[in-house]
């Protein structure tokens, strides 16, 4: 192979969208309210539930609507501290902000996951708790909700990109109090847009579908909680975050998908991984003990290299086709902590800071083929090769 493999391109459609997709064009029932019963988006969300063995699922417009309607559904007081890890997606902090709560990050270390004595020296001082699995990197859930139970905080998982990552036998999104995914095209499941929270709590999940956006008795058509639902009705704003019945239609068919995506996805990462891992200069951190990862992405820290070492890398793996992406060194990247200047009193926090510096951020979409795996595998080992026997020379 002479060419860089496209990590850009999504995977086709499954075919069987397409009838679904003609048959609601020809009725015009696009809105998840209009049928009786049955509606595509109340099917993905039954689906969805039944996948992740969940209660309840609730679909949305994104899973930065799951996070928002999470935080709303949990009442938390106005302004309250929300711990969440200081390496996520800026979108994440930014539900915090427009949940009228307080972000409060937490130090991140070199393996891309959670810090947990500072995470434990913050969490008195917080009311809610959201761990981002960013980029599929699981932290210790174990050490996480023993912390949280034992000082009764409620956890939200953030599993936007975490779809079919497991924890010791769990499926990650389902161990905290609420768990929220997504449905942009750079996920594991792409309808362009949209999201999903699942929830095992009735009473939690009758307030998120209200505030959603189920006004009048719509949520007749979401499940059956009559109960909670009568108690919330009228009782909380209406903030229109619904899913459309085109969206789920091409979701549906994509949840068959799953299982060869995960297993495809970890097969080509852990094949880079041990590639990488050969050079002196490039480091894959390990799962954790239990951790069994889903990833169509590879994150790698940089070893020993400079600045300077590390911008010859990033063009030497570009003249090669292969684009990186140092998290901390473009000037506006929405994943580096610093950006998120519409935090007040932005802290600093030197350990994430110092690995944002180093981690490298690379596509690797499940469709690639071992030869196109190993042409990235080969570019960047070779990039890094160049980068150093140039600081040598
Ligand atoms: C993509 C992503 C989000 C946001 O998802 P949207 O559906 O685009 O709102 C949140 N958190 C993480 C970790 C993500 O990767």
């Amino acid at each position: 192979m002479t060419q860089a493999p496209n990590v850009y391109d999504a995977e086709p459609i499954p075919e069987a969208a397409r009838a679904e997709i003609d048959r609601l064009l020809q009725s015009g029932d696009l809105f998840r309210y209009t049928a009786p019963q049955d509606a595509p988006v109340a099917l993905l969300e039954r689906e969805f539930a039944e996948m992740m063995g969940s209660r309840y699922a609730l679909a949305v417009s994104s899973c930065s609507a799951a996070l928002f309607l999470s935080l709303k559904a949990l009442n938390l007081p106005k302004g309250a501290r929300v711990l969440l890890p200081g390496f996520t997606f800026a979108a994440v902090p930014s539900a915090v902000v427009h949940a009228d709560c307080q972000p409060v990050l937490a130090e991140v270390g070199p393996n891309f996951r959670v810090d947990l004595a500072d995470f434990a020296a913050k969490l008195p001082d917080v009311d809610a708790v959201i761990i981002s699995h960013m980029r599929g990197h699981t932290s210790d859930m174990d050490a996480i909700m023993a912390l949280c139970d034992a000082a009764n905080i409620p956890v939200i998982e953030d599993a936007a990109h975490s779809l079919g990552t497991v924890w010791k036998g769990r499926k990650v999104g389902t161990i905290g109090k609420i768990g929220c995914f997504s449905f942009q095209s750079y996920k594991l499941v792409n309808a362009g847009e949209g999201g999903i929270l699942i929830t095992d709590d009735a009473d939690l999940v009758a307030r998120a579908v209200i505030m959603s956006g189920a006004y009048e008795h719509n949520w007749k058509k979401n499940m059956g909680l009559a109960e909670s639902f009568v108690k919330w009705q009228n009782m909380l704003p209406l903030y229109n975050m619904r899913m459309q019945n085109l969206s789920a239609a091409v979701i549906r068919p994509q949840l068959g998908e799953v299982a060869r995506r995960v297993r495809d996805g970890r097969a080509g990462h852990d094949r880079v991984a041990a590639a990488l891992n050969l050079s002196t200069w490039l480091d894959v951190p390990p799962p954790l003990e239990g951790e069994q990862r889903a990833p169509d992405s590879i994150q790698f820290n940089l070893v020993d290299m400079s600045d300077e070492d590390v911008a010859r890398f990033t063009e030497a793996a570009a003249a090669r086709g292969v684009k990186v992406q140092v998290f901390g060194m473009s000037d506006d990247n929405a994943r580096a902590f610093w950006n998120w200047r519409f935090i007040e009193g932005l802290p600093e926090l030197p350990q994430t800071r110092a690995m944002l510096m180093r981690a490298c951020d690379v596509r690797l979409p499940a469709r690639l083929t071992e030869d196109e795996l190993d042409y990235i595998s080969s570019a960047l080992v070779g990039a890094a090769e160049a980068a150093k026997g140039a600081a040598a020379a």
